[in-house]
């Protein structure tokens, strides 16, 4: 099985891998999506077939890349990972393509920022496991068909509102990613503390799993800090007073809001109810539009603090509740 990380963060890559969960079993929550797959993995083994192309899309750190790892093993294929922004001339692809085995996977992250003459050569290998390469130019150019392997590409994406209808249609399963429950994550938590060993109580697991978004990512980078302090207090167990002190000292709010998501509840509730605009909210915060669109709003929303409208983003109660101010919008909501 070959695992091509160079496409991870550096900062974690080593320590999320050993966190990361390479069984149905350790994978926690995201139900449904496990019970489909697993229908689907069994069918297409019993058929001794590859799985058909799948899209993972949602907010980052939910979990995307671990499912399609989880899959590889569960299929017993090789998995090739890699990021849309790494491929970025068709040659690049046809040369990952190419280089594909019967069944293997290919795992593109990101998959929505592939460039559209890449997709192009994307469309007819997910469709018909053919290429056509041009080679050569002007009238010289030569068009050379390769045929390729059966293989399954998974691809993930934050924005699948962004991805071109010919592309998505190709993808025989989509899945949309869920924010997980305060339960969820203390498991992920213990799971992972148990892993690194040094035990966690649940009181304090479903602490970090509070203050997490809702997102496995961020609890888990929330335990290893958390897990310094314990270390440095030569504590042998990770106990909730510890974890308490540890993430106010973060700066983590009992809500789970971030410095960011901060700034950008106060700005909506400034606003008196009125709508705010998407690139009004991007130039205010200094963040690009996609980041505010894709890794802030969807966790805002999800809870309740954030309304899009048709006119722009606005503040709901529980917004002015949050910040304890008495404000009410426009419309008296
Ligand atoms: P991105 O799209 O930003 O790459 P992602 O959605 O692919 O993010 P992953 O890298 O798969 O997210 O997950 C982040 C971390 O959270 C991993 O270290 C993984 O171990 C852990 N994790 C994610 N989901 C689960 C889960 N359901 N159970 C246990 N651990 C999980």
């Amino acid at each position: 099985r070959v695992v091509d990380i160079e496409t991870f963060s550096l900062e974690d890559a080593s320590s999320e891998q050993t966190l990361r969960p390479d069984a149905w079993s350790e994978y926690i929550g995201q139900e449904q999506i496990k019970k489909n797959l697993s229908v689907f993995i069994e069918a297409s083994k019993k058929r001794d077939e590859a799985l058909d192309h799948v899209l993972f899309y949602g907010p980052p750190g939910l979990g995307k890349t671990t499912l399609a790892l989880i899959i590889a093993n569960e299929m017993n294929s090789n998995i090739k990972v890699t990021a849309a922004p790494m491929i970025e001339k068709s040659g690049d692809l046809a040369a990952i393509l190419t280089n594909l085995e019967e069944g293997d996977i290919l795992f593109i992250d990101e998959i929505h920022r592939l460039s559209p003459a890449v997709e192009e050569i994307l469309y007819s290998s997910m469709e018909d496991y053919r290429i056509d390469i041009i080679i050569g130019s002007g009238p010289a150019a030569q068009t050379v068909k390769i045929d390729l392997p059966r293989f399954t590409l998974i691809g993930a994406t934050t924005r699948a509102g962004m991805l071109s209808n010919p592309l998505r249609d190709r993808f025989g399963m989509s899945f949309r990613m869920n924010f997980y429950s305060h339960d969820e994550l203390a498991e992920i938590i213990k799971q992972a503390s148990a892993k690194l060993e040094r035990e966690i109580v649940h009181e304090a697991a479903l602490e970090i799993a509070k203050r997490s978004r809702g997102t496995p990512r961020i609890a888990l980078r929330l335990l290893r800090r958390v897990r310094d302090f314990a270390e440095v207090a030569d504590e042998e167990h990770i106990h909730h007073q510890r974890t308490q002190y540890a993430l106010d000292e973060l700066g983590i709010n009992s809500h789970g809001f971030d410095e960011m998501d901060l700034r950008l509840l106060k700005l909506l509730a400034s606003s008196n109810g009125r709508p705010m605009g998407l690139s009004t909210i991007a130039a205010a915060l200094s963040e690009d539009e996609g980041t505010v669109e894709d890794v802030l709003e969807p966790y805002l929303i999800a809870n309740g603090y954030l309304e899009r409208t048709a006119k722009g983003r606005r503040a709901t109660r529980a917004t002015y509740d949050v910040l304890n101010m008495n404000n009410i919008n426009e419309d008296g909501t």
